[in-house]
C-alpha cells in the first residue's frame, strides 16, 4: 500500500491506472478503523481492481465541536488494517490539502427534503459538510465505485443526491451494517464508550428489532413509543425513533403495505451520539 497525501499527486498516480481501463474502487473514511470499514474495503477488492481508502476527519461536518475534538484517531492501526486488507493507496490529505482555501464560506448544495429531517434535522449543516468532503474527494480519486455503509443510511442518500446535482458518473454500492456479536452496529465512537455505556448501548438494536418484529401488528405510533421505552430503560438521550420509507425517507404515519420501510434511531449514550437503522416489512 502507498499512502499518497497530496490530492494532485493521486490524480497523476491514477492517471495510469485510468488509461489501462482499470476500475477505481473508492472508500472514504474518517479512521478510527473497524470490522465495518475493512467489510467496505473488501467488497471493493472483489469488484474493482485499484482500491483506495481515504482517512480524513472533515471539519465541516462537525456541527458540535466538542465531537470533532474528540474524534478517536488510530492511524498507526489503521495503516496496518488496511494493508492487511489489501488496500493499493491510501489517501491522507491535510485540511488545508483538501481545503486551500480554507473552511469558512464554503459552497452550499440544493439537498431539499434530505436536509430536513433526522440527521439533517437535528445536525444543522452536517450533510452540506458531507457534500463539501465527499465533492473534493471524489474530484481527487474520480472513482469508478464508491463503497459507503448502510449504516450511514441517510448518509448514503445524500451522497447520491450530490453525484446526480455534480453529474458524476460514479456508482455507488451500499454495503450492509456490520454488527458486533450482540447487534451493536459497529462505529468508530463506540471506542469513546466506557463499560457501562457499552452495555446500555445494545438497547439501539433491540429498539430496532422491537420494530421490526411488531411491524404492522400495532399502530407506528405504539410501535415507536415501545422502542422509545427500550431507548430509555438502557439510559438513551434520544434525539429520534422514526420508521420511514426506505427509497423516501418520508416519515410513516401508517403502516404501507406497498412500501418498504426503515427504522431509525440517533440516540446519546453519555456525551456520545450513536445511530444505526434497520430495515422492515410491514
Ligand atoms: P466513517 O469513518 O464513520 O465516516 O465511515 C466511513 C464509511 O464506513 C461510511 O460509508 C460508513 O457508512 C461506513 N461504516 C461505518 N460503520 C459501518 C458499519 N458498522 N458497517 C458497515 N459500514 C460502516
Amino acid at each position: 500500500m502507498i499512502i499518497i497525501k497530496d490530492p494532485s499527486n493521486l490524480q497523476l498516480y491514477l492517471s495510469k491506472y485510468r488509461q489501462n481501463g482499470e476500475k477505481i474502487g473508492f472508500v472514504p473514511t474518517m479512521g478510527a478503523l473497524h470490522e465495518g470499514h475493512v467489510e467496505l474495503v473488501r467488497q471493493a477488492s472483489s469488484s474493482a481492481d485499484i482500491i483506495i481508502c481515504s482517512i480524513f476527519v472533515n471539519p465541516t461536518q462537525f456541527n458540535d465541536p466538542r465531537d470533532f475534538e474528540k474524534y478517536p484517531i488510530t492511524l498507526e492501526q489503521d495503516i496496518i488494517a488496511l494493508e492487511a486488507a489489501h488496500t493499493d493507496i491510501l489517501f491522507l490529505p491535510s485540511v488545508s490539502q483538501l481545503y486551500p482555501n480554507g473552511t469558512i464560506k464554503l459552497e452550499k448544495y440544493e439537498l431539499g427534503y434530505l436536509e430536513t429531517i433526522l440527521e439533517g434535522f437535528y445536525r444543522p449543516g452536517h450533510f452540506q459538510g458531507v457534500c463539501q468532503v465527499m465533492r473534493r474527494l471524489l474530484d481527487a480519486v474520480k472513482p469508478d465505485l464508491l463503497f459507503m455503509g448502510q449504516k450511514d443510511y441517510q448518509q448514503c442518500m445524500v451522497v447520491k443526491k450530490l453525484m446526480e446535482l455534480m453529474k458524476y458518473d460514479t456508482q455507488l454500492i451500499t454495503c450492509p451494517t456490520v454488527r458486533e456479536t450482540d447487534g451493536l452496529a459497529m462505529s468508530s465512537r463506540n471506542k469513546r464508550l466506557n463499560k457501562q455505556e457499552r452495555d446500555n448501548a445494545i438497547g439501539i438494536y433491540k429498539a430496532l428489532s422491537q420494530i421490526k418484529e411488531n411491524s404492522g401488528r400495532a399502530s407506528v405510533e405504539q410501535v415507536k413509543k415501545e422502542a422509545l421505552k427500550i431507548l430509555e430503560q438502557h439510559h438513551f438521550k434520544v434525539d429520534y425513533v422514526e420508521i420511514a420509507g426506505a427509497d423516501t425517507l418520508e416519515i410513516l404515519k401508517e403502516w404501507n403495505k406497498q412500501q418498504k420501510h426503515v427504522a431509525l434511531i440517533a440516540a446519546f449514550q453519555g456525551d456520545v451520539r450513536l445511530i444505526d437503522n434497520m430495515a422492515i416489512n410491514s
